[in-house]
């Protein structure tokens, strides 16, 4: 499953906008209930008014929020920015620490969030544990584990270190396009062979094809073995892959531990549609 997934997404990679490692900390705390594209629409502003951590150490709140608002949950948000930026201009020199152990106790940064950072502007191997990870490889029956930090270490165990980053965007880049929580497109799915849960979500391929999201539907469509028909009609109907941004309706600690979701029966034939919510993705949704 894994090299399925090697070939259906060569591309696969972090989905936020960033250039620095501290750019992409504060572009994945913003993403905590909002998708990539809104973060992507916020944070060249952000970027230019707060290009380094004494920057966001010394902001006018009011000024910050106004920033963050459309990315929801902007109180929080701009807490976190502005205890990240006093964290590293106190304890860091102003610079972005490059160790779990370090960017864990920071400001606004979890786990899962110190993984994005460590496995996109640091090149140390790490396995993001979000939403769409922990469904995912449930779903396949990588793990019956629940508890993120322990399907992380799990997933680790069964995957070579070096390919950690890489499986990570795989896993969340299917998760978007065809694994969806809701409706997965299992007719329509490149791994459905070797996948455990097909079946949990639409199995006529027609309807499935139209469930698989993204510019890269046509491709997944190929290699999911289905005509030209399908693909066809997959290429003019395919919707962005990101849900709409979680509505600001309250504010959650920073980093949301992702939901679970079991794994589904093994090879039945109806559209039986697993339990839960789609969460929007707390990590950048990147994830
Ligand atoms: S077959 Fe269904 S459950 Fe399995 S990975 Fe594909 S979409 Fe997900």
């Amino acid at each position: 499953m894994n090299r399925s997934l090697a070939e259906a997404y060569p591309d696969a990679h972090c989905e936020l906008d960033f250039r620095t490692p501290l750019e992409l900390a504060a572009a994945t705390i913003l993403s905590a209930q909002c998708t990539d594209r809104r973060v992507n629409e916020v944070t060249p502003t952000l970027f230019a008014a707060y290009p380094d951590a004494a920057a966001y150490a010394g902001a006018d709140r009011a000024e910050l929020e106004e920033i963050l608002r459309p990315t929801g949950f902007f109180r929080n948000k701009t807490t976190s920015l502005i205890g990240l930026g006093t964290a590293l201009v106190e304890r860091f020199d102003g610079e972005l620490p490059s160790t779990l152990a370090e960017l864990v106790r920071l400001p606004g940064i979890g786990r899962k969030t110190a993984n994005v950072i460590l496995g996109n502007a640091f090149d140390v191997p790490g396995i993001t544990v979000d939403t769409h990870f922990s469904r995912l490889v449930q779903r396949w029956g990588w793990t019956t584990l629940t508890d993120p930090v322990k399907i992380e270490h799990a997933i680790g165990e069964l995957i070579p270190r070096r390919e950690w980053t890489m499986l990570s965007h795989r896993v969340i880049f299917h998760g978007r396009r065809v694994c969806h929580s809701r409706r997965p497109a299992c007719g329509a799915c490149l791994l459905a062979r070797s996948c455990p849960s097909f079946g949990v979500g639409t199995v006529e391929p027609e309807q499935a094809a139209r469930l698989v999201k993204g510019v890269e539907a046509p491709h997944l469509l190929r290699l999911a073995g289905l005509g030209d028909a399908s693909v066809e009609e997959a290429a003019t109907s395919a919707k962005p892959v990101e849900p709409a941004a979680a509505s600001p309706a309250r504010e959650p600690a920073a980093e949301t531990p992702a939901t679970d979701s079991g794994p589904g029966p093994a090879r039945t034939t109806g559209t039986g549609e697993p339990t839960g919510a789609e969460d929007p993705d707390p990590t950048g949704d990147q994830r």
